[in-house]
């Protein structure tokens, strides 16, 4: 469409100035020629009027007038036009088409009435006597200042306006064939005119479309080609600048979409812009759908759609924690909204990071109590010395087995708190990230037979049974042997604490597939099932006042938790109350992978 208004507007202007030229040179030198051509056939009359003048003026001189008809038909043969002499009264004297006698008066002529008054006269008219139209010249003869008569000489004006009518056609021929050829021409130069314009038109519909692999042949070196040339160009730097937004773009949204954080960014309009995965899972909202709503209809949580409101409202960053219901529960977020400018740091809308801050804040509870049980623990025994120690410093009389007894229970006291302390020690020292423990192949049953030695002694003076049960074949684990050793020192200890007078302890191990395993069996008090998870945790006992009566800690299990998924293994217990319990690590029997896994910290394992 624009192709063919452009070209017939450009092509409707040639045309049309090319059909005036052609007209205008036509109608001018047709006239010109029309003018001359009368002209000339007037001048030729007059030239032949004067001759005949001359003819009848010499048979004036001699005074005989009778050969003058003859004369002047002779003459007319020989000019092919019409002479006729008149005498100075009007009468014809002689015609060289006519019969002088029978002719009228010829006074009264127009071409006679103008020779008369002035010399000559000419007159285009139609005669009787021939028949048709002509073309008369005559001219007066005079003798001193006498008129002796006139001469005249006609042409039929059929013959001039027979050779004007074939002049013009030839001029007619002419115009047309050259505007003919110039329409031709012109054609082809609107066309390349235009060609170029189409094919750059063409060009910018797809460059606008996205398709900037588009170039123009830059041919001719003219304006055209110019524009060409800084078309090509503009579409290069288009195409640089839109893989450098685009990229930016992908790094944005990648960076955006691999965040932990929540991120939403909303328009004044409150339409939601963008929004990272995230924000989707913790919004509980889909990704897709929400972005271009507005925010209030994507989520029913009104703290979100406040937030950024009150931040595009106020214009500064506005901070709050709250606790959100999302799809993944309660959890409490905290919100960062932020004013989003544009380019020319005006207020485009706002942008909402969401942290979800539960971990953090349960990590945070977590320490504090730990804090608070580690101090609990350690001050048990401190005030417990401090009674026993005053009292003993203020009753100087006491008798002796008291003061003994005293100074017992203060050493009891105090290796209380040195085994406290040595177990916070263990854990401190395998929740430092330094902590790497060393995995070797090692044989479970000489770590059995280890802890066994170790304990034996302690579970025969309380009258327990102490046995193992080791195959003959070595049980092999992957496995740092120390650690390894504290875990089962560890189960063998808490046997013999919970198991009474005349029960039995055994420690078992045994191949599994791919995993060696050890079990510490007693039939001591045994564990109500509502305990079994709880037992893991630091400082959880199930009854605080036997196990300090025992001297337990409350971090034993937590540490053989903790070293056994340290080392990629499992624990778990069967136990019945007043039936005995087993606690049974499945460690693992294949050399680990190149990458071995980080041991999580005590603190990030909450059952542990
Ligand atoms: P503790 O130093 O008090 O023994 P642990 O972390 O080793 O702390 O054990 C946590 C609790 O689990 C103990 O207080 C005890 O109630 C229970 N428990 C552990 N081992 C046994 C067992 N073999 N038999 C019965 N109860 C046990």
């Amino acid at each position: 469409m624009i192709r063919s208004r452009f070209i017939w507007r450009l092509y409707a202007g040639t045309v049309a100035l090319i059909l005036l030229t052609a007209s205008l040179i036509g109608f001018f030198v047709s006239r010109n020629i029309v003018g001359q051509s009368l002209q000339d056939t007037e001048n030729d009359l007059r030239t032949k009027a004067l001759f005949l003048a001359r003819v009848y003026r010499e048979a004036v001189a001699d005074g005989d007038l009778s050969s003058l008809q003859d004369e002047v038909r002779g003459m007319g043969e020989e000019t092919e036009s019409r002479l006729t002499v008149i005498g100075a009264d009007g009468a014809v004297l002689a015609d060289s088409d006519a019969d002088p006698v029978r002719m009228d008066d010829h006074g009264s002529r127009a071409e006679i009435l103008a020779a008369r008054k002035s010399g000559i006269g000419s007159s285009t008219r139609y005669s009787d006597t021939v028949g048709r139209e002509m073309m008369y010249v005559a001219l007066s003869v005079r003798d001193g200042e006498e008129i002796v008569g006139y001469v005249r000489a006609a042409f039929p004006l059929v013959d001039v306006s027979r050779r004007l009518a074939h002049i013009r056609n030839v001029i007619a021929a002419i115009a047309g064939l050259s505007s003919l050829a110039a329409l031709l021409l012109g054609f082809f130069f609107a066309r390349r005119v235009t060609g170029p314009l189409r094919q750059m038109t063409r060009a910018a519909i797809a460059v606008a479309g996205g398709d900037y692999e588009r170039e123009f042949e830059v041919r001719s070196r003219d304006e055209i080609g110019a524009l060409a040339g800084a078309f090509n160009t503009m579409i290069e730097q288009l195409r640089s600048r839109m893989e450098t937004i685009v990229l930016d773009r992908n790094k944005l949204l990648a960076i955006l979409s691999s965040m932990v954080e929540g991120v939403v960014a909303i328009d004044r309009s409150e339409k939601i812009l963008h929004l990272n995965l995230a924000a989707a899972r913790i919004l509980d909202v889909d990704r897709e759908q929400a972005i271009g709503n507005k925010i209030a209809e994507v989520t029913g949580m009104p703290e979100v759609r406040e937030t950024l409101a009150r931040a595009i409202r106020e214009e500064r960053e506005i901070v709050l924690e709250t606790n959100l219901g999302t799809a993944a529960g309660k959890r409490k977020i905290e919100m960062r909204a932020s004013p989003l400018r544009d380019g020319d740091e005006r207020l485009a809308g706002a942008v909402l990071v969401f942290s979800d801050m539960t971990e953090l804040r349960r990590l945070e509870a977590v320490r504090r109590d730990f804090v608070a049980n580690v101090s609990h623990e350690l001050k048990t025994p401190v005030t417990a010395i401090r009674g026993l120690v005053e009292t003993l410093i203020d009753d100087a009389e006491m008798p002796p087995d008291r003061k003994l007894d005293f100074l017992r229970r203060v050493h009891d006291q105090s290796m209380r708190l040195s085994s406290l302390i040595t177990d916070l020690l263990t854990v401190s020292s395998v929740e430092s990230r330094e902590w790497a423990p060393e995995i070797e192949r090692i044989d479970l049953r000489e770590t059995a037979r280890r802890s066994m030695r170790n304990l034996r002694a302690l579970g025969e003076t309380k009258g327990l049974a102490m046995e193992t049960d080791l195959p003959a074949e070595p049980v092999f684990a992957y496995a740092d042997a120390d650690a390894m050793r504290q875990i089962v020192d560890n189960l063998l200890d808490n046997a013999v604490k919970y198991t009474p007078a005349g029960g039995r302890v055994r420690v078992r191990v045994r191949p599994d597939g791919a995993r060696a395993v050890v079990e510490v069996e007693d039939n001591g008090v045994g564990i109500h099932p509502k305990y079994h998870a709880r037992i893991f945790e630091r400082f959880y006992r199930i009854d605080k006042a036997r196990s300090r009566e025992l001297g337990g800690t409350g971090l034993g299990l937590a540490i053989v938790k903790h070293l056994v998924l340290a080392l990629g293994g499992t624990i778990d217990v069967e136990s019945e109350e007043g039936k005995g319990s087993v606690f049974r690590a499945r460690m693992p029997a294949n050399a680990p992978a190149a990458s071995s896994r980080s041991a999580p910290t005590l603190f990030e394992d909450r059952a542990g």
